[in-house]
């Protein structure tokens, strides 16, 4: 049960991945009556695992979950960067053996940490599964939503938290091309339900232009396959095998155990596939409505950062309402203003350090790489 303020206003969420359940844990406490809409039948799954450090070990501590996440973390071990005969050409050692695990920051599975903050929330907030808003409508006093079902219902604020492809950014802020940043490299992730690697390790393999990273924990692997493209590729985002077709032509041929995983991201029930992209907005917030997480500040999956950045906006928007007695306009400015600097600091250090070190160009800058690791 969440300590809240008692008002009678009325927040819609839109999406209930990081973002969203966040924003609604905290407009929560700030009085809001929240309703959480999805488009999926259920919470999002997938995808590998998220870290928790810095600040935002402070914010899941301040919201309660921060024991049950220290319970849940993987405790990754060895990095190793690898040749095509599977040679290990560098290692980083990512924690010594027998050395106790840190404080200071966890690596905690995708879905385990959905289901905290699920857990967190769900008898004190209304869940809204497979249904979307179509149309957004300024009145005097609220906001107007029109839902794909048909129903209409005001509310007196709208949260954005539905992606990197946000549907409220595209009906109230305009078209995805306005924000989007095309980073120059696709990629896809799949996960499979067996260790490809030994448990607690990751490891690397580049060629020129091309990155696969095996990360194995809790008897699965993540397969990540990555590549540069100088233009945009047209493709359906809703037809997987399309997707899949994509990463196979870039990758067929190639060695190491490249045929193997190549087969497996086939074969694999889960598969994702995107490009790397930032968004970035001069505003997150207009008129009732605001952007968090990746719909408003995407840094690109690059960053490996996209779920603390969502808990740390849905914070910082949490403590504006605070600092400002829930006056909304208030708290809007606030949360552009405090939460910016962070934001374009870690977009910038994707752009300057994250793409080229992860998908190096040639193959001296691949081992040069290989020998200094990722310098963190
Ligand atoms: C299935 C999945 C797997 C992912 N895997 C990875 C990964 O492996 N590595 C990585 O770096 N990042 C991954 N991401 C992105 C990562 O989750 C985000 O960068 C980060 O968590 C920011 O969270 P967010 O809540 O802002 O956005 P997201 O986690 O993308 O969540 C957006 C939510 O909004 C919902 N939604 C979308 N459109 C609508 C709509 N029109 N109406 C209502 N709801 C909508 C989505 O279903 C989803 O639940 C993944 C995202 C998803 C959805």
């Amino acid at each position: 049960m969440i300590m809240q303020k008692l008002t009678n206003k009325t927040v819609l969420i839109s999406g209930a991945s990081f973002a969203g359940l966040c924003a609604a844990y905290w407009m929560n406490r700030s009085g809001y009556k929240v309703t959480v809409v999805e488009i999926a039948k259920g919470l999002k799954m997938g995808g590998t695992p998220v870290n928790i450090e810095g600040n935002t070990v402070g914010i899941v501590k301040r919201m309660g979950i921060f024991e049950n996440i220290k319970s849940n973390r993987i405790a990754m071990e060895m990095l190793e960067f690898k040749n095509s005969d599977d040679v290990t050409e560098g290692t980083m050692e990512l924690r010594k053996k027998g050395e106790s695990l840190k404080e200071d920051g966890f690596e905690i599975e995708r879905n385990t940490l959905l289901n905290i903050l699920f857990d967190l929330v769900k008898n004190d907030v209304e869940f809204v599964f497979e249904n979307s808003i179509t149309s957004l409508k300024d009145t005097t006093n609220h906001i107007e939503v029109t839902f794909k079902n048909g129903s209409v219902q005001d509310f007196d604020l709208v949260l954005g938290c539905d992606g990197i492809h946000s549907s409220v950014r595209k009906i109230w802020f305009g078209h995805q091309e306005e924000y989007s940043h095309f980073l120059g490299q696709y990629f896809s992730i799949t996960i499979v339900d067996k260790l490809l690697i030994k448990e607690n390790t990751t490891q690397f393999f580049n060629i020129p232009d091309k990155a696969i990273m095996l990360n194995a924990y809790n008897n699965k692997t993540d397969i990540v396959l990555c590549f540069r493209s100088e233009n945009e590729i047209p493709y359906d985002y809703r037809n997987e095998s399309q997707q899949r077709k994509i990463i196979f032509d870039q990758f067929k041929g190639e060695s190491w155990r490249t045929p193997e995983l190549l087969q497996e991201m086939m074969d694999s029930k889960t598969f994702y596939f995107d490009k790397l992209c930032q968004i970035k907005m001069p505003s997150w917030t207009k008129g009732r409505v605001a952007l968090v997480g990746d719909a408003g500040y995407c840094a690109s999956p690059a960053a490996g950062m996209g779920g603390s950045l969502a808990i740390d906006g849905a914070a910082a928007l949490g403590d504006a309402f605070e600092k400002f007695d829930g006056n909304f306009e208030l708290a809007f400015q606030d949360y552009n203003k405090t939460f910016r600097p962070f934001i374009e600091e870690v977009q910038e250090r994707v752009l300057t350090m994250g793409l080229e070190t992860l998908v190096p160009r040639t193959e001296d800058a691949i081992s040069k790489r290989n020998k200094g690791g990722f310098g963190f």
